[in-house]
């Protein structure tokens, strides 16, 4: 839909949003009505250059046209059916996700908070059901972001953020240890822990990789205790950190792993994989959704990710992320570090310096990103970048900054 063929102006749009909407988001001020490879283009066709991706979703590039076909392709077959009959998306991309990551089951969700509370319902029926009735508490980290439903807010190891506070009670059975901390983690399990969830790079959280000595010990400590590791490869999942899966960075691999965000290539559509002993946990019944494994998503996540292989996108991801931070920690002013795997990146500034300040001021010179807290940029841009776009994005934050410091 252009404002030009309706009649309308961006005033008109906002002034919708504001009297229509419920508004939990803090706008950015800019009319996204087209997009295209790395831009997105305003009401007046101004180009921006996008370092956000729609957070870490659009990895083929904007409206890639693999991904667009598909759709159109599958919308003008069928569209929903519910999970009753057999469709053809559903059953290539559960073989295509499976043998690409080396999991043995997928089950289809529709965002990453549901994936969440999937892999933390499988996790917690495989423990009662194997162990008994009080063994179903996980341990996750502090700092993390799991989600806005009830299971995955409760697992988010963030007590003070808005998305936990005022909510009343969270669910029990919830533990959090340190981040990076593997001694905490192993003090934090007790008989009745079934598992361990994190992310294998903290996006949310302020962009922390996790360090080699972490997982891996987080995955021996599961397996000398008999527990699962569960990742959340809601942000990091499908190429964005220089890996298929974060986890193929560590030479790791988790009982159960949800997935969203990228996976769809701009539809929504999310999952989480599972060894089939884990998987057994999930019986008739036991668990399901209306739209999950929806046939014009799973057609637009096969392509996605026929995209991001053969185009060696994480291969890209991984060159460009350390092109970036090179040219950050050469060029960027005020800062106190720059981070990140792959293309998951995050500046962090010194004191004085205001993220959502920078943040605007990109805006305003034409580039998008997200602020995180009040002193660190994330940029996820879409992994098809080159040198140029980099170059480009580090002379506009330079400039932000200088104007800003
Ligand atoms: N898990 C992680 C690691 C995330 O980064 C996010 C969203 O940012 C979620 C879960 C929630 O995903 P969604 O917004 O699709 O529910």
């Amino acid at each position: 839909m252009r404002l030009r063929d309706l009649g309308l102006t961006a005033a008109d749009i906002k002034e919708k949003v504001n009297k229509y909407m419920i508004e939990t988001y803090e706008r950015y001020d800019f009319l996204a009505e087209r997009a295209k490879g790395m831009y997105v283009y305003d009401e007046n066709d101004v180009p921006y250059l996008d370092f956000y991706a729609g957070i870490a979703v659009n990895s083929t590039g904007n409206c890639n046209d693999r991904v667009v076909l598909a759709v159109i392709d599958q919308a003008m077959d069928i569209m929903q059916t519910f999970n009753y009959p057999y469709t053809v998306p559903q059953a290539l991309l559960a073989e295509k996700v499976c043998t690409t990551i080396g999991m043995d089951k997928i089950f289809y969700q529709n965002s990453g908070t549901e994936a969440n509370e999937a892999m933390i319902k499988m996790a917690r029926k495989y423990g009662v059901e194997k162990y008994g009735p009080h063994k179903f508490d996980i341990v996750t980290a502090k700092n993390s972001f799991h989600g806005r439903t009830f299971g995955s807010m409760s697992a988010t190891g963030q007590p003070d953020n808005a998305c936990q506070v005022d909510f009343g009670d969270m669910t029990p059975g919830f533990s959090y240890a340190e981040f990076n901390n593997l001694e905490d983690f192993k003090s934090k399990v007790t008989e009745n822990t079934i598992g361990i969830m994190v992310e294998p790079v903290q996006g949310e959280g302020g962009v922390h990789p996790a360090t080699k000595k972490f997982l891996t010990g987080l995955r021996k400590l599961c397996d000398e205790k008999g527990i699962l590791l569960l990742l959340d490869e809601v942000q990091t999942g499908w190429c964005r950190t220089g890996a298929v899966m974060s986890y193929m960075n560590y030479g790791i691999k988790p009982d159960i792993v949800s997935m969203a965000k990228a996976m769809g290539g701009g539809m929504p559509i999310a999952a989480i994989c599972a060894t089939a002993e884990v998987a057994k946990a999930f019986t008739m019944g036991s668990h399901g959704s209306t739209f999950g494994g929806h046939p014009v998503s799973c057609a637009a996540a096969l392509a996605e990710i026929n995209e991001l292989l053969d185009r060696d996108l994480a291969g890209n991801a991984k060159k460009m992320g350390e092109y970036f931070l090179e040219q950050a920690r050469k060029e960027i002013p005020h800062l106190k570090e720059a981070r990140g795997q792959g293309l998951l990146l995050g500046l962090e500034f010194k004191d004085g310096l205001n993220s959502v300040d920078i943040k605007h001021k990109c805006l305003e010179k034409h580039l998008l990103t997200t602020a995180i807290g009040t002193n660190l940029i994330r940029l996820v841009p879409p992994l098809i970048l080159g040198k140029e776009h980099v170059d480009k994005a580090i002379a506009i934050i330079k400039e932000a900054v200088e104007e800003l410091a």
